[in-house]
């Protein structure tokens, strides 16, 4: 199984990015479990559970699905009693298809719980990702995939064993503006990426959060470096072979246990070099491509963020419809999963992003040296 994205063709491509997706025949010969399922898959829906219902899950995937057309919401898996009362009656899901952290591994018996959409703390991913495998549910996992590539793997494993999907939640492959870079890479107008800039940061605020916490996978690299080095991969539609990788801390205290800011560059096959920078306490959203028609380029301000996105190509400016990248996403896993096929944010891509992250941290603890990808 490889899910770089020089191995995609157009055509699987333009399909797994979503752009057919309102044209695309809906599978019509699902089984039919249960009451409640029978409508959901005679439309050709698929049910999602979503587990923790923090800040992501309610007002970002929540409102998405207003606009999915494969999916809908039909479990919810949640630690906080409140929670269970407030969104069960909001998105009329009944007390049946919600569970607590205890009562997770029921799921396995619910017939209207297809895709389990983990949107825990990081350290907890690997975890009810290898549950929700084991009870027979496809994954959605959000990214960071989780802290460690032999994390990654047991996660795959378990998927594969269990036969179900695994997918990450990286929403910029489901944005028009980074489907256009994409497609340059693809299709290579103005030649092959000769070089990219990414660079995602905000400032972080409350200083009790878990993402400033090393046992929950906190740190600036897990949470928004993987954007970057998305990014980078997407843009030059290569793995990287090798990194180097630097940290700069102003605030000692507040990030006492995790990454505050960190600047790594890759090496790609082709020789083409990436750089990014990645924090905790500085204001950034760029993506920039240059490409080997040297007088081209491609500049996205602000890319990675859930709003209006801004862009220039070759000088002229990027035109693309806002859509919702959580809804598109999600129908884009439902379908992979009525079709039979992969996206291009599997859980393979997941864990070459953690192969990336550990030798980045590798480098940094080693000075900076460059370390190969292995
Ligand atoms: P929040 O802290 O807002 O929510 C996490 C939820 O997890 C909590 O509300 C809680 O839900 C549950 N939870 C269970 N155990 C714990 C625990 N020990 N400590 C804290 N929370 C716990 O986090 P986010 O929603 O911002 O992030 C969740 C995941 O989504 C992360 O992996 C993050 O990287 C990812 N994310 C992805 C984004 C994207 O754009 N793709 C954007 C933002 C986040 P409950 O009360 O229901 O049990």
């Amino acid at each position: 199984m490889n899910n770089s994205f020089s191995d995609l063709s157009r055509r699987s491509f333009i399909t797994k990015s979503g752009f057919a997706l309102s044209t695309a025949a809906l599978g019509s010969a699902l089984p039919i479990d249960s009451i409640y399922a029978s409508s959901d898959k005679r439309r050709g829906q698929l049910g999602i559970a979503l587990v923790g219902l923090g800040g992501y899950a309610t007002q970002m995937l929540m409102p998405g699905f207003a606009q999915t057309k494969r999916c809908r919401l039909t479990g919810l898996v949640t630690g906080a009693p409140e929670k269970k009362i407030r969104y069960g009656k909001e998105f009329e899901i009944p007390d049946t298809h919600i569970y607590d952290y205890e009562t997770f591994d029921r799921i396995a018996d619910n017939p209207d719980i297809d895709i389990v959409y983990v949107v825990l703390p990081n350290s907890m991913h690997a975890e009810y990702t290898i549950r929700a495998a084991k009870a027979g549910k496809h994954v959605i996992c959000e990214k960071p995939m989780c802290l460690s590539v032999e994390e990654a793997k047991a996660m795959i494993s378990a998927c594969h064993e269990n036969n179900v999907t695994l997918n990450i939640g990286y929403r910029c492959q489901y944005e028009p503006h980074n489907l256009e870079i994409i497609r340059l890479a693809r299709e290579k107008p103005f030649g092959g990426a000769r070089y990219v800039q990414s660079e995602l940061g905000f400032v972080i605020g409350d200083p009790s959060q878990w993402r400033l916490r090393r046992d929950y996978g906190g740190g600036a690299l897990l949470d928004v470096g993987v954007y970057c080095m998305q990014a980078a991969c997407y843009a030059i539609g290569e793995d990287p072979i090798a990194v180097y990788g630097q940290e700069f801390k102003t605030d000692p205290v507040k990030f006492g246990e995790v990454d505050e800011t960190v600047a790594f560059q890759m090496e790609f096959p082709s020789g083409v070099i990436s750089n990014s920078t990645t924090s905790f306490s500085l204001d950034a959203h760029r993506l920039y491509v240059n490409y080997q028609d040297a007088n081209k380029h491609v500049e996205i301000q602000p890319n990675f963020n859930y709003g209006k996105y801004r862009g220039s190509i070759a000088g002229k400016p990027m035109e693309f419809p806002f859509i919702n990248q959580q809804a598109n996403h999600m129908d884009v896993v439902a379908q992979s999963i009525q079709e039979g096929n992969e996206t291009t944010t599997t859980g393979d891509v997941g864990l070459r992003d953690m192969k990336i992250i550990e030798a980045i941290f590798q480098s940094i603890a080693n000075g900076g040296v460059r370390i190969e990808i292995g």
